[in-house]
This record gives structure tokens, C-alpha cells and sequence, in this order.
């Protein structure tokens, strides 16, 4: 049987057309209007993405919470709250952007990170959100104060450390004993039973949370299982699990090639629900990159083609505080020229401006042939794109588009030197 070839990206060359587009719309309609570099996404893509996962779990009952930090634009979070998902956030601010995207979606809201301080409790439980994962048991006390004082119930999950080693960068690896993320699996019925005595505080559910860009379906399997079991032991203790949350993580594959997402998402979907035993209670899921990763692409004009010995530089007008992944984690983006020149193809660096060796975005890749004043789209950068930007070398950050089917608008303007001097002083 004929494999289905199901392209993972919203860019291509249209049939009988030269230049790259997003959807319906072509990139360099959109570097003339809103400049470069420029971040580009498409909602369509998005959304497709969040309703594999949605489909894939509709046999029980579940709730997306998409991971915030992956990409965090309010048009963004607005268009998967429209759509029925929840949020993974990890600060205040990551609140603020849901509350300010999204009112409505409080109650679907998560909030993760081993560093939660009072100000950022005390906004989310005036919020209402749906739980909070404490990472600590000083973390736990602390929730039950500030619950005391504001006189409400605190949610909470525990988020376990199942030591479950997940292949993947050692950064974004985070399901072993030895990182500083969740609570000791070993531990946890203890700090439950505990915490039971405290009338601020809710036991709701268990947590993990094994890493990012996993690319298979088998360690997030592992995990549940052993989750599965501990939320078993609670039962028997006698504390009343309503959620388990397993976390994000779900990887891409940023090399070139056909990948089938919704087999991928369902695969996902079936090693959780295999592993998860008896449990009746709802599902959470948090995926950021899976969801966004691929919806997105940065665009950027090629400024000049130098050499240098023997290596050839194609530097372009973004840099690695547009997009850091290739230098903090090594990270591989396919470079696609916007409107291919016939030629031969060369082994060149792409780099950015910025004064650092570490900033390039691909180093000894073979790229067919450009020109200064030509366009480029570094694919797959919709997550952890934008979200980790920076003033690196007091640059202004791109402005933002979301396409939409054959329109597009701008859904965060280019900064201004006038916004990134406003808050100092001389
Ligand atoms: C980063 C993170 C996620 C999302 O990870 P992805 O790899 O983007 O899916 C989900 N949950 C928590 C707690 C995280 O820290």
C-alpha cells in the first residue's frame, strides 16, 4: 500500500509557482510589508495540531493544555482557547497572557515550575486555575499559607520525578532523580498523606512531566505506568485523585522527510491510555512544540555572501536573538530559499549579525545558490522561536504575522528603539 505523504508544514511552493508561501499567502508579500526578519505562523496548522491530540483522547475525558512557554503571542493562545484548550503555564506572566488572551480559560489552567513565588500564587489562585503542580514540599506549605490567607482552597498535583530516562538533549531532558524538576515518585504518598491534614490544600492530581522533543511514544508510557501505580497507593491511603497530567514533550522531526503527525499524536495518545490502568479520572495533556513547532517559520533577507578561506558565509538580518536554538542546544533548522535560483547547490554557514561565534543557524549545510537582497525561511520555528528571543547586541525583536487560510495580519508589531530604551534611566 502507497505510504500517504502528509507534508508536517504549512510552507510550499505552490503547483506552478516559484516562491515560497504559507497557506495561501506568499512570504515575500509579507517580507514587503511587514519587513524581515519576521516570524510567520499558520493558525490553520495549529489548530489542526491541537485537534489530533483532542481526537486521539476523545475516548475519555481529557483536556489539552497547551505549554505557554513554546509560544506565547495572544493570538495565538486566543486562537487554541477558542478551541477548547487549557494552558501549562510557568509564571505570573504566562498567567497574565492567558488572562489577558483569554479570561474565559482560567479555570483550564495548570500552573508548573520548581520556583513559584507568593505574588505568583497569590495571582493564580485569585484566578481560579484549575491546579497547581508543586514541585517541593516547601513549595506545598507555601501554597497552604498564602490559600490560608486569601481564604480559598489550593488544587494541587504533585509533580513526580518517575525516573524515566527520555532520549533527548541533555537540557530539555528532565524525568531523572538527578534533575532538579518534581518530587521523588518514592516520596510523594508521604507528602500526600501529609498535606491530607491540611484543610487549604485539595489533593487533585498527579503530574510528570519527562522532557521535550521525544521523539517516541515508549518513555511517555513508562512514566504513566509508574504514575498509574502511585495514584493506586493514593486510592488505597485514601485520597481521591482527579487528574492525571502527563505532561508535554511529544517531539517533531526537524530533518526533512515526511512525518505522519496524526499517527504520531495517536500513538502517543494509545501508550498513555494503555498505561494508565483503571483510572477512571480526567487526562491532562501539556504539548507546546508539537502543537506550534511546525506552524511556524522565521523569515530573513541575506545581507551579504562572503568567503573566508575556504568557507563560504551566508549572512542574514536575523541572529541567534531571534532564534536560539541552533546555538543553545545544537538544534537543526531546514533553510529554505523563499524563490529557489537555478544552480548548484554549495556547502555554506548561514550566521546572523550578531558578535558571537556561536551565532549561526547552520554551519556546513548545503543550500542551492543566493543572493544578497534574497529571502530565506528557517522552518520549524514556531516554538521556542519568538518565546526565547532577546535585545541581544540591542537588536528589536521581529514583528509577528498569523496566516489565515489567504489572509494574513500582523498579531505583534516590530519593536522600536523607543520601546527598548523606555525603561531606563540616565
Ligand atoms: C516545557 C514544558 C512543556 C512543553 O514541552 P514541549 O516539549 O514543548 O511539549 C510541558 N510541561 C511542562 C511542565 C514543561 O516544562
Amino acid at each position: 500500500m502507497a505510504k500517504v505523504k502528509i507534508s508536517p508544514r504549512p510552507f510550499s511552493y505552490p503547483e506552478g509557482g516559484a516562491s515560497l508561501h504559507c497557506g495561501g499567502v506568499s512570504l515575500e508579500s509579507l517580507a514587503r510589508r511587514y519587513g524581515t526578519p519576521l516570524y510567520v505562523y499558520s493558525a490553520d496548522r495549529i489548530v489542526e495540531r491541537l485537534r489530533m491530540f483532542q481526537r486521539a483522547l476523545a475516548g475519555r475525558d481529557h483536556l489539552v493544555c497547551y505549554a505557554v512557554k513554546a509560544n506565547s503571542a495572544l493570538a495565538i493562545l486566543k486562537l487554541l482557547a477558542q478551541e477548547g484548550a487549557g494552558f501549562d503555564i510557568v509564571s505570573g506572566g504566562e498567567l497574565e497572557r492567558v488572562l489577558a488572551a483569554a479570561p474565559d480559560a482560567a479555570g483550564r489552567v495548570v500552573f508548573s515550575g520548581v520556583g513559584k513565588t507568593a505574588a505568583e500564587i497569590d495571582l493564580a489562585l485569585k484566578a481560579g486555575i484549575m491546579e497547581f503542580h508543586a514541585e517541593s514540599e516547601a513549595e506545598l506549605n507555601l501554597l497552604a499559607a498564602r490559600a490560608r490567607k486569601l481564604r480559598v482552597r489550593a488544587r494541587f498535583a504533585l509533580r513526580v520525578n518517575p525516573d524515566v530516562f527520555a532520549e533527548t538533549h541533555p537540557y530539555i531532558s528532565t524525568g531523572l532523580r538527578e534533575h532538579k524538576f518534581g518530587i521523588d515518585i518514592r516520596s510523594a504518598v508521604e507528602i500526600y498523606r501529609r498535606a491530607a491534614g491540611n484543610r487549604w490544600l485539595e489533593a487533585h492530581g498527579v503530574s510528570v512531566h519527562i522532557g521535550s522533543q521525544i521523539r517516541s511514544a515508549l518513555p511517555f508510557g513508562a512514566a504513566i505506568e509508574r504514575v498509574s501505580k502511585l495514584v493506586r497507593q493514593l486510592q488505597r491511603a485514601g485520597i481521591v485523585i482527579h487528574t492525571i497530567d502527563a505532561g508535554g514533550g511529544l517531539g517533531i522531526d526537524y530533518h526533512a522527510g515526511p512525518f505522519d503527525a496524526a499517527a504520531r499524536a495517536a500513538e502517543y495518545a494509545a501508550a498513555i491510555e494503555n498505561a494508565l490502568g483503571g483510572f477512571a479520572g480526567r487526562l491532562l495533556i501539556e504539548p507546546g512544540r508539537f502543537v506550534v513547532a511546525q506552524a511556524g517559520a522565521l523569515l530573513a533577507r541575506v545581507l551579504y555572501v562572503k568567503r573566508n578561506g575556504r568557507k563560504t558565509f551566508v549572512i542574514v538580518d536575523a541572529a541567534m536573538n531571534d532564534l536560539i536554538r541552533p546555538a543553545l542546544y545544537q538544534a537543526w533548522h531546514e533553510i529554505a530559499p523563499v524563490r529557489p535560483r537555478p544552480g548548484k547547490t554549495r556547502m555554506v554557514d548561514v550566521v546572523g549579525p550578531v558578535c558571537e561565534s556561536g551565532d549561526f543557524f547552520a554551519r556546513d549545510r548545503a543550500l542551492g545558490p543566493v543572493e544578497p537582497g534574497d529571502l530565506v525561511a528557517l522552518l520549524d520555528a514556531g516554538a521556542y522561536g519568538m518565546a526565547q528571543s532577546s535585545n541581544y547586541n540591542t537588536r528589536l525583536r521581529p514583528a509577528e504575522v498569523l496566516v489565515e487560510g489567504k489572509r494574513a495580519r500582523l498579531i505583534r508589531r516590530r519593536e522600536t528603539m523607543a520601546d527598548l530604551l523606555a525603561p531606563e534611566m540616565l
